[in-house]
C-alpha cells in the first residue's frame, strides 16, 4: 500500500477532495491511503498558534517551524521500518512538477506532502524536514493544499491497481513525451462531424499508426519542446 501524509492547516480542504472518484475508491479498496495531519494539533503555544510576524519586518503572517517539525517528526515515527519516504514541500519556488516526477514518486512507500499557508513556511522548518521542494506551475495560490491533491493524484494514479487497465496510462499524453490523439465517442455523426474514417475501420494497425501520426503532429505544434524531446529519444532515426 502506499501511504500519503498531508501537513496541513485545513484538513478538511483535502480530506474533501481525495475521498471522491478514482483516487477515493482506490483508498478504500487499501490500494492508498491518504491521511491528513493537522499541523495546529502539534503547537506548543496554549492558544494554538500556528504562525507570527516575519523577522525584518515585511507583510503577512510566516507558519512557525516548531509545530511543523513537531507533526512531521510524528508522522515519521507511524511510518512503518524499511520504508521508503520522501518528504516534499510543496512550495512556487520548487522544481515544477511533471508526469516523470510523478513517476519518480510512485516508487516511495510513503510521501510526506508539507502544505504552507499565509506567507509560507520559516526556512528553517523547511531544510529541516524536506527532501525537494516541488511547484505546480508559475503563479501563487493561498496554500499547498491543491498543489498537493494534484501531487497525490498524479501519483496515486500510476500504482497498480488503481487505474482499471494496467496499460491505461501507457498511452496518454506525456508518455514518451507525446500529447494524447484526438479521442471520439458514440455517435459517429455529432453536429455533421464524422468521426474518422480509420476508427471505424477495425483495422488495428492502421488505427495505430493514425493515432501516432496525430500525436506527433498535435505535440509538433503545442508543445515543440516536448516533440523536441521526442524526436530525441524516441522516434525512430
Ligand atoms: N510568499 C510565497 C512566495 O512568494 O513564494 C508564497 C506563499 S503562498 C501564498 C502560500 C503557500 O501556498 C506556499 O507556502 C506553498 O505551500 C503554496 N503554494 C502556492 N503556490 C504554489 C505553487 N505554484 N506550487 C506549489 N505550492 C504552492
Amino acid at each position: 500500500m502506499m501511504h500519503f501524509d498531508i501537513l496541513t492547516l485545513f484538513p478538511a480542504m483535502v480530506e474533501t477532495v481525495l475521498s471522491e472518484s478514482i483516487i477515493g475508491r482506490a483508498q478504500k479498496s487499501g490500494i492508498l491511503q491518504v491521511c491528513a495531519h493537522n499541523i495546529r494539533d502539534y503547537s506548543e503555544n496554549k492558544h494554538r498558534r500556528v504562525d507570527d510576524t516575519p523577522y525584518g519586518g515585511g507583510r503577512g503572517m510566516l507558519m512557525a517551524a516548531p509545530p511543523v517539525w513537531n507533526c512531521w517528526q510524528a508522522v515519521l515515527e507511524g511510518a512503518g521500518a524499511g520504508e521508503r519516504v520522501r518528504t516534499i514541500y510543496l512550495s512556487p519556488r520548487g522544481k515544477t512538477f511533471t508526469q516523470e516526477d510523478a513517476g519518480r514518486l510512485a516508487q516511495y512507500d510513503r510521501l510526506i506532502l508539507l502544505c504552507g499557508h499565509y506567507e509560507g513556511i520559516d526556512q528553517r522548518a523547511v531544510d529541516a524536514v524536506a527532501d525537494e521542494e516541488i511547484s505546480i506551475g508559475d503563479y501563487v495560490l493561498t496554500g499547498g493544499e491543491l498543489p498537493a491533491c494534484i501531487l497525490v493524484d498524479s501519483v496515486g494514479r500510476l500504482i497498480d491497481g488503481v487505474l482499471p487497465e494496467a496499460e491505461c496510462h501507457e498511452k496518454e499524453s506525456f508518455e514518451k513525451y507525446l500529447l494524447e490523439y484526438p479521442q471520439y465517442t458514440r455517435p459517429e455523426v455529432f453536429r455533421g462531424e464524422h468521426v474518422p474514417e480509420v476508427l471505424l475501420s477495425g483495422h488495428h494497425e492502421n488505427i495505430d499508426k493514425w493515432r501516432l501520426a496525430q500525436a506527433e503532429e498535435v505535440t509538433r505544434l503545442r508543445r515543440p519542446d516536448l516533440y523536441q524531446l521526442y524526436l530525441d529519444k524516441y522516434k525512430e532515426k
